[in-house]
């Protein structure tokens, strides 16, 4: 028997780790980027086509690299970081494994220019999928520029298994956030399809913030700031008043990366416990400097998740620095600052048993989980609600809701189908609906017994007149007298612009400024709201948080998301005419058994099914 065993050929052993390190173009772009910083450079430019699907480039002013360092910066494991094993426990540099470029070169075209400040001269280098094509002198300025032509050109597979240009560039927007707030003493440019995306002169980390996120930022923000022998606490947490409906601005860092932890992360969001509403998450961009030898960066190939030794010192330092920025700047104006004494954490000696603090904590916790609001609150005797899968069936089998509740689905006639006449007067005269709760409608038709929720009612009812074409066509929106000017941070703006046309369909009627502004010139008819940028924001809010499945219908979304937004909720009390006019245009919609989330509208009890249950 021959052996069969050999080592893989170096062109698929670099396709085989590129497939860990580089998943899509914003990885390519967050490794050029560390490498920029471990270069110890301080201006930075980034270069983005076609969502880097066609190139990214990034030119640094940092250290170069020498002729011999040029070729092999792009060998696997080849790496200036660390020399010896014992190095990997005091790691200060953002790369360490010798990985990116190689990975990148398997799977792309990649141009390289470098130049040492000591040299005269550069080197320039050409590499096709791992296929060295060329060297050659170049004169260029100190520092080195990478450019990546065609990611993916020849994994086919991965190619079209990247996002829609849109999604991908905002994972790049989000990896370029990350570095640049935690080097807000870099300069970086960012240009987008050579339009400048963002433009960030060197400052502190509040310009940052205020430069990448806009000037409302700078009235947003509260210090954190703990020293103590384990770790060094400092940044910037929202004021728990402008803490918003969706996940976004919540960053941690522990000395210089990026990393994510969902249960410090706990330790943040508890400490605004009571502070903000349920629904809503505070902001925070946090940084944590601790000995590099208790942490364990190793454990993640794209290193956003890091061990520390004594997690849970650092999970109770954070609550209580977080508690107390929130104490000291935020909820008591009478406090004395001066004379309030910080807390102390004494460093603690060596071989001293350390107490763990004791913390409740779920282990079982999830932050990014919904709480469900309790679905059933009636106590008599119903037909068990179907499932939603149920109702989709029922309104999918019409006619038997129309024949089962007995009313004319088309609106014409009567509602309860044995008057004649005008429907609606027939209903409105006749089958008044009760509030109960304030939250629940009751009413009846001549055949059954409805229970209607209000929100799902109402978003039901709002979201078929956002999708109706010919009020569309007829009512184009409603014109405002003044039109309102509106600005928004560039990641919001950006993304107003791609769902522009959707906005216009919908009665919006908006242009573009340049810069983050936009004109406002119409809005929806239906729509009752006096700040319409915080209602614009809130929905591109919604837009962005995942789960929301873009490629079917984004119009739908939409009308989905704005209606959703601007129902009246469980909760509110109603009038008489309010109640009938929502009983009346429910059941006026094409499909008024479920909300645009698959969620009933309306409980049915017919009266047979009672006469059955009372044995009549
Ligand atoms: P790592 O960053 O893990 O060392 P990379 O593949 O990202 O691995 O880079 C390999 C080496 O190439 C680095 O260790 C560094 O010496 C060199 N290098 C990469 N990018 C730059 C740059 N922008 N400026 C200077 N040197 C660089
Ligand atoms: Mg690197």
């Amino acid at each position: 028997m021959t052996d069969i065993i050999r080592l893989l050929p170096d062109a698929v052993a670099n396709q085989i780790a590129a497939g860990e390190v580089v998943q899509r173009p914003a990885s390519a772009v967050k490794e050029l980027l560390e490498n920029t910083i471990d270069a110890g450079a301080t201006d930075i430019k980034l270069i983005i086509k076609e969502s880097g699907k066609m190139l990214i480039q990034v030119t640094d002013n940092g250290c170069g690299m020498s002729e011999r360092d040029a070729r092999m910066c792009f060998e696997r494991h080849a790496t200036s970081k660390i020399k010896q094993a014992d190095d990997l426990l005091a790691i200060r540099t953002l790369g360490f494994r010798g990985e990116a470029l190689a990975s990148i070169a398997s799977i792309a075209q990649v141009e390289l220019k470098t130049k040492r400040h000591e040299d005269e001269i550069g080197t320039a280098i050409l590499i096709e999928g791992t296929v060295f094509k060329g060297q050659s002198p170049v004169s260029c300025g100190n520092g080195t520029t990478v450019s990546v032509k065609n990611l993916f050109f020849n994994v086919p597979a991965r190619r079209n298994f990247l996002k829609s240009n849109t999604l991908e560039l905002k994972y790049i927007i989000e990896e370029f956030f990350r570095i640049a707030l935690v080097n807000p003493d870099i300069a970086f440019t960012f240009y987008n399809q050579d339009k400048v995306l963002f433009q960030l002169p060197p400052g502190n980390l509040k310009q940052r913030i205020v430069n990448l996120y806009g000037s409302s930022y700078a009235q947003k923000l509260i210090p954190v700031e703990q020293q103590t022998a384990l770790v060094n606490i400092s940044g910037f947490i929202g004021k728990p008043e402008f803490a918003k409906k969706s996940r976004g601005e919540q960053y941690f860092f522990t000395n210089g990366r990026f990393i994510k932890s969902p249960y410090l992360h706990h330790a943040v969001d508890g400490a605004f416990k009571e502070l903000i509403p349920d629904d809503s998450v505070p902001s925070y961009f946090i940084f944590m400097e601790v000995d590099p030898q208790t942490i364990d960066v190793n454990i993640h190939p794209t290193k956003t998740e890091i061990n520390f030794q004594d997690m849970k010192s650092i999970y109770a330092i954070l609550h209580a620095a977080v508690k107390q920025s929130i104490g000291k700047f935020s909820l008591s104006p009478t406090l004395d600052f001066d004379t309030e004494q910080s807390m102390t954490f004494p460093p603690i000696p060596e071989n001293h048993p350390i107490r763990q603090p004791v913390i409740s904590v779920n282990p079982d916790y999830n932050p990014f989980e919904k709480k469900t609001e309790p679905q059933t609150r009636f106590s008599f005797p119903q037909k068990p609600t179907p499932s939603i899968q149920g109702w989709r069936d029922l309104y999918e089998t019409q006619p038997p809701l129309a024949e089962l509740i007995d009313f004319p689905v088309s609106g014409e006639g009567s509602f309860d189908g044995s008057t004649g006449g005008s429907g609606t007067e027939s209903f409105t005269q006749r089958n008044h609906g009760v509030q109960v709760q304030n939250a629940f409608i009751v009413t009846h038709t001549d055949s059954a017994i409805l229970v209607i929720d209000q929100q799902h009612a109402h978003e039901r009812i709002l979201y078929e007149r956002f999708l109706d074409e010919k009020m569309a066509e007829v009512n184009p929106g409603q014109r405002q007298l003044i039109p309102q000017t509106i600005t928004l941070n560039p990641d919001d703006a950006q993304f107003l612009l791609e769902w522009k046309p959707y906005f216009q369909k919908l009665g919006f009627d908006i242009n573009d400024f340049g810069k983050g502004s936009f004109v406002i010139h119409a809005i929806p008819m239906n729509l009752e709201t006096t700040d319409i940028r915080m209602f614009i924001e809130s929905v591109l809010e919604s837009l962005k948080s995942p789960g929301q499945d873009h490629n079917i219908n984004q119009r739908k979304v939409l009308a989905k998301t704005m209606a959703i937004k601007l129902a009246i909720k469980r909760g509110k009390k109603l009038h008489q005419d309010e109640m009938d006019g929502l009983i009346e245009s429910l059941l006026a919609c094409q499909v008024s058994v479920v909300s645009p989330d698959g969620k009933p509208t309306m409980v049915i009890m017919p009266f047979e099914e009672l006469n059955t249950k009372f044995k009549i």
